[in-house]
């Protein structure tokens, strides 16, 4: 792959184009999309359509019973791993200022119980998905099992099964720690794949809970591939693999069905006249493409869905436009995919995130790491809540649409600007719940010499 195949498709003085390979912050926007969404949308060789998305939400529920008797922590919401949606007005000024233009929510995904991350959704969906199945295949569930039996999975029996078995993952940090907490808490062996860049912390973090944690020299895409190598000699090995999975791309479209029953318990219209506008930072782009594909089967033309990267790993915006057929890396791009924002420190994208999104995405956005110390200190002073680098990466996308004349130009297609003032801003951040409060001074420490 050569950086000329993309020009090929988006003109060789295109200022997107330049800025990206610049490293400068730059918003590309979807000429692909389609207003009103398919019902069924092919991924990966098959279909999908809200009903599976209705089936991630199902298994969630029939796992609540179980999850709340194995997680401590989740005894409160019986089971039910969700976050808050926030009014964040406080923060209007640090995105640049929305006045007029719409109101700021965030969804809190860094608050998420057990992993601590949005990788709760997609990562414990997988494994749940896999016990489910070992289960039936074992007899410890009936077919017609309610949620009250599936406590029958945390009995010595039940643990007996799975601890014949070894979930594994490749990660930069925030999956492994999703899926080894939810295998292991499950009687699962569970190997984590980490890559170089991975925080010493999520390590140590997964050891404590008798993960396996392996180390790799090189950068996120190395740790899953030697992980799914390693994975397939063995029988009794289940790989989660963060590339091609539709198991952790559903889990995130769970997602979708919560926020809906959330806006509307806020009294948040979503409707030609309330335009939803969703922020996501995307690292492989598995949850923001889960959960943009959910809204936009709930919300079809109304909501608008953006993903943030990082100026030095913007693998997600490079594959839209080139699209498919194409596989390109931000190596090839000059770019070094070294970022603070560990979760989104990401080389190439996953091909199935990205065929699923062609119709489905609005734009993409990249953002210096320097804007997400900055926006970081600037959650913490104005909401005491408390986000890692990664999660921050939203906080660019208003200003980026009303702000910029790519944006403006954008807003004015689409007719949106008419209906900007009732426009509803989801910023979602996307974890640090867990991150020590030494790592987090420092983050803090850092942002303040910035600003
Ligand atoms: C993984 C992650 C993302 C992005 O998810 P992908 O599926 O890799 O695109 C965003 N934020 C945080 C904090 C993450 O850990």
């Amino acid at each position: 792959m050569t950086t000329s195949a993309i020009d090929a498709h988006a003109s060789p003085d295109d200022p997107v184009a330049a800025l990206l390979r610049r490293a400068q912050p730059c918003l590309w926007l979807n000429p692909r999309r389609q207003a009103v969404p398919a019902r069924v949308q092919p991924v990966a060789g098959q279909c999908i359509s809200l009903d599976d998305t209705k089936a991630a939400a199902a298994r969630f529920a029939r796992f609540a019973p179980l999850l709340a008797q194995v997680f401590p922590e989740l005894q409160p919401s019986a089971g039910v791993i969700e976050s808050p949606l926030l009014p964040a007005p406080g923060l209007h000024a640090a995105v640049g200022s929305l006045e007029g233009q719409g109101r700021l929510w965030l969804k809190a995904d860094h608050l998420l119980p057990v992993a601590g991350s949005i990788k709760a959704r997609g990562g414990i969906h997988e494994v749940l998905e896999f016990a489910e199945g070992l289960a039936l295949r074992h007899g410890l569930l009936g077919p017609q099992s309610g949620p009250d039996d599936y406590r029958a999975l945390a009995s010595p029996a039940a643990r007996a099964v799975f601890a014949r078995y070894t979930v594994a993952v490749g990660s930069t940090g925030n999956l492994g720690l999703s899926i080894g907490v939810a295998a292991s808490a499950l009687g699962f062996s569970a190997v984590v794949h980490m890559s170089a860049d991975a925080k010493e912390w999520k390590k140590e973090r997964l050891r404590q809970r008798g993960v396996q944690v392996v180390e790799h020299v090189g950068d996120y895409e190395a740790a899953v591939a030697a992980g799914r190598a390693q994975a397939a000699q063995d029988p009794f090995s289940h790989f989660v693999d963060d590339e091609r999975s539709l198991s952790l791309l559903l889990g995130y479209s769970a997602a979708a069905l919560h926020l809906q029953q959330q806006l509307q318990d806020a009294g948040i219209a979503v409707d030609a006249e309330h335009p939803l506008l969703v922020y996501l930072p995307c690292g492989v782009g598995g949850a923001p493409a889960g959960i943009t594909f959910g809204l936009r089967q709930v919300f079809g033309p109304h909501v608008h869905c953006f993903f943030a990267e990082p100026v030095q790993s913007p693998c997600f915006m490079l594959q839209m436009m080139a699209g498919q057929g194409q596989h390109p890396s931000v190596y090839d791009w000059g770019l070094t995919n070294q970022t603070e924002a560990d979760g989104l420190a990401v080389p190439r994208a996953s091909l199935p995130a990205a065929e699923l999104m062609a119709p489905l995405l609005s734009g993409c956005f990249t953002v210096p790491d320097e804007t997400l110390f900055r926006q970081l200190v600037r959650v913490l002073d104005a909401t005491g809540e408390r986000i890692e680098p990664s999660a921050a990466a939203g906080f660019a996308g208003p200003a980026m649409l009303t702000g910029s004349d790519a944006g403006r130009a954008w807003v004015a297609a689409q007719s949106l600007q008419q209906h900007l003032a009732q426009a509803a801003h989801l910023v979602w951040t996307t974890g640090g719940r867990f991150v020590p409060p030494e790592e987090f001074e420092r983050f803090v420490q850092r942002g303040r010499a910035l600003a």
